[in-house]
């Protein structure tokens, strides 16, 4: 990663070979949004995950919703996208109720992807809403991205988590037994 100063703000460039060295994947980003000590729990290996929504989006995208089209692929065993196709990248989500992060997970992908010089739009699938969103890699965004990923670092650097901090979304949270029981 380099952090250049300039005129009036910094620009921050990470590097392909600093994102996975520093295993800064695409869950880490949307957790980043939802909650740091989630982001922190899930850094350590604590993954309480598995049963609930994965399982269910692992139904979705075996179904026929996106015929014809590449399904989970890996890069550089850090990336996993939903579904590639010649113009797009999909994030498949149950629901909409961490829109913010869904949309920094994808913009993060599609960041990743321009890395590899691989330019892409991104789509943004609800399938049981039978909804769609576009999501460009505009310089916002890109900044936007480099921003939370340098406070990501700070947060799984950090040698103890976050203080559990009840939100609304909390007793849904896999974790919530783990911070509050
Ligand atoms: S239960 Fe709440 S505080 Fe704990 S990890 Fe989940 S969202 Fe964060």
């Amino acid at each position: 990663m380099i952090v250049r100063g300039m005129e009036e703000k910094e620009e921050i460039l990470f590097e392909r070979e600093s994102l996975v060295s520093l295993r800064l994947n695409g869950v880490k980003v949307n957790y980043f949004f939802i909650c740091q000590r989630k982001l922190w729990l899930f850094d350590r290996g604590v993954h309480m995950e598995k049963n609930s929504d994965q399982v269910f989006l692992g139904k979705l995208l075996d179904e026929e919703s996106f015929p014809g089209k590449r399904k989970k692929i890996t890069i550089d065993n850090l990336i996993s996208i939903d579904i590639l196709d010649d113009t797009n990248v999909y994030e498949v989500k149950y629901s909409r109720a961490f829109e913010k992060a869904s949309k920094m997970q994808l913009g993060y992908y599609l960041y990743y992807l321009r890395k590899l010089g691989i330019e892409r739009e991104g789509i943004l699938s609800y399938p049981r809403l039978r909804k769609r969103e576009k999501v460009i890699l505009t310089d916002d965004l890109i900044r936007e991205i480099e921003t939370a990923l340098l406070k990501i670092q700070e947060v799984i650097a950090s040698p103890s988590p976050p203080l559990a901090v009840r939100k609304p979304y909390c007793s849904a949270c896999a974790y919530f037994e783990f911070c509050f029981g």
